[in-house]
């Protein structure tokens, strides 16, 4: 790969729906030879990017041009999209599985099922990736398609995307507003956090509101991850995490990803990219204050959210290692936010 390092393997992307969305499995070669987006195999190896979670998401029916220039007002509140029901839902996660198999047969990446398989394809330079759902639409209520899809590699759900589905309800995109914005987990959503945990299948709070965040903490046995969010205390944004939400994570020995996406990291939660790369920092800042050293990693979004100008595509990540140098963090702690605690609180997870 490439001689950018500490590699960032990171808790969130959305290259599977940009390839469904550009015509599924038949696709993916462009991930080999280069493509408009945030990751491929040239910009991954030019910037030392070795790999993540790889998102399943099914996409809502929404007005993207709405929610953009909405995102731009000082206030906002955005309406939470229609759940998705499990018939439509399928067909599109049964495509996007497709396409993060058929990276793999091409040789674009490594799908890992364990700690020691994104180790092993980290040191043989390989893109190591997560099957990771963000949405469990795709999941019925007898939960007979989590243990089909944990066969097939999953290792990863959010039980909700910013969406209700019969599990939970997720945060709607408002701002300024706190996370707590309705009810918490099913009991079908209970019964899927104990199945999770009896898989060894690694639960998101990325999305899930205020209440949902305490109904997993009450019930999982795992430590407790946001792949994907920030710090509510300088980015009032529902999608951020409270202080009292991040001693909780630091009590389980979970960890949270650093989320790129512009909205979230702005104090002014607007979806604006001249975000200067110190503005992240505030947030890892923040996030080690609180949850230590070991339990910080980073959760990019890429191909999914607007990001800082100066860091828009996984070539670009030499930047934010430079700025991580220069602001004081050591290589110690520099390789633990890149990747090292994401493999920690993964072994944890799965037990291997
Ligand atoms: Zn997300």
């Amino acid at each position: 790969m490439s001689d950018a390092t500490p590699l960032v393997f990171d808790g969130h992307n959305d290259v599977l729906l940009k390839l469904f969305r550009a015509g599924g499995p038949s696709k993916a070669g462009a991930f080999l030879s280069g493509r408009d987006g945030a990751i491929d195999l040239p910009m991954a190896t030019r910037g030392g990017f070795g790999g993540g979670f790889f998102a399943v998401y099914v996409p809502s029916p929404t007005d993207l041009e709405f929610k953009f220039q909405e995102m731009t007002k000082d206030v906002y509140d955005l309406p939470l999209p229609e759940e998705i029901e499990w018939e439509d839902a399928m067909p599109v996660v049964a495509s996007q599985v497709a396409i993060l198999f058929e990276l793999e047969r091409i040789g674009a990446l490594t799908v890992c099922r364990s700690a020691s398989d994104i180790r092993t394809a980290l040191t043989q330079k390989k893109i190591a990736a997560i099957f990771h759902i963000e949405g469990a639409e795709g999941i019925d209520a007898d939960l007979h398609m989590l243990d089909v899809l944990y066969a097939a590699g999953l290792r990863s759900i959010g039980p909700v995307w910013s969406r209700p589905t019969i599990f939970g309800h997720g945060v709607p995109f408002r701002y300024p507003a706190t996370p707590d914005t309705g009810d918490g987990l099913t009991d079908h959503g209970i019964r899927l956090v104990k199945r999770c945990n009896a898989l060894s299948i690694m639960v998101d709070l990325s999305h899930l509101n205020e209440a949902g965040f305490w109904d997993v903490a009450r019930h999982s046995d795992a430590p407790l991850v946001a792949t994907h969010s920030n710090v509510h205390a300088i980015c009032p944004h529902t999608r951020n995490l409270t202080d009292d939400q991040l001693r909780a994570i630091a009590e389980s020995d979970g960890m949270v990803g650093l989320n790129f996406a512009v909205a979230f990291l702005r104090a002014d939660g607007k979806m604006q990219s001249d975000v200067p790369i110190h503005q992240m920092l505030r947030h890892l800042d923040h996030l080690l204050e609180i949850l230590g050293e070991d339990r910080v990693g980073l959760g990019s979004d890429y191909d999914g959210a607007v990001v800082p100008e100066d860091l828009t595509t996984v070539a670009e990540l030499p930047t934010l290692r430079q700025a991580m140098a220069e602001h004081g963090y050591d290589d110690t702690l520099i390789k633990k936010l890149c990747h090292e605690n994401w493999l920690r609180v993964l072994e944890t997870t799965w037990g291997s």
